[in-house]
């Protein structure tokens, strides 16, 4: 299976698609998480891609799609993949249409989770990850465990003004590729609000159907 999952910042990917992977047993291609880690490491592309990043405004195309042109070509991906946060423009899209078509290989859906603008700030700020398993949790609405809670962190972008800025970036660059998939019969819209469980719940059935 072949799944890409777009959506404002604070819908949801990265938790679905944390579940989804899990179920499906696919590689999560995650951009945002490749990116952390070379900020991380200290690499160059680390070093190049943080200054946009803690602006909240998009890594230049070309420097993304090498990255994950160089992560689909490995083997874990040659059976299906789940590909959150990118494509975030049309050349992407488009680079992304071009490298599979050279592999002879389709897309199966592109899952659209929808929330709106109004809810996405306080989702967002909220916002802890566990440096050490991955999990994702909200100060508010899934507060992390009491054992856990002095280890979690904020993600440097995850600031009220960032948040404008990747919304912004989201409506002006990100939301073309809904007509895009759309016209090529791709798109799925999911309603993203409510609580984690209900919301895979809602792709499950969606991916079952294909
Ligand atoms: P995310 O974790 O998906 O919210 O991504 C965090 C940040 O990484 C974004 O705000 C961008 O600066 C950068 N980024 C991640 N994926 C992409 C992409 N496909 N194109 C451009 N920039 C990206």
């Amino acid at each position: 299976m072949r799944i890409i999952f777009i959506g404002p910042p604070g819908a949801g990917k990265g938790t679905q698609a944390a579940r989804i992977v899990e179920r499906y047993g696919i590689p999560h291609i995650s951009t945002g998480d490749m990116l952390r880690a070379a900020v991380k490491a200290g690499t160059e592309l680390g070093n190049t891609a943080k200054r946009y990043m803690n602006e909240g405004k998009l890594v230049p195309d070309d420097v993304i799609i090498g990255l994950v042109r160089e992560r689909i070509a490995q083997g874990d991906a040659s059976e299906g993949f789940l590909l959150d946060g990118f494509p975030r423009t049309i050349p992407q899209a488009e680079a992304l249409g071009m490298a599979l078509r050279a592999d002879d290989v389709e897309l199966d859906a592109v899952l659209l989770l929808e929330v709106p603008d109004a809810l996405i700030v306080e989702r967002i700020t909220g916002r802890r990850q566990d440096p050490e398993t991955g999990e994702i949790y909200h100060i508010r609405f899934n507060p992390p465990p009491d054992d856990i809670a002095d280890r979690v962190v904020q993600r440097d972008d995850d600031t009220v003004e960032a948040v404008k800025q990747r919304l912004e970036a989201y409506h002006r660059q990100t939301a073309p590729l809904v007509p895009f998939y759309q016209d090529r019969d791709l798109l799925i819209r999911v309603d993203g609000v409510g609580t984690p469980d209900e919301v895979t719940e809602r792709i499950v059935e969606e991916l079952e159907a294909l």
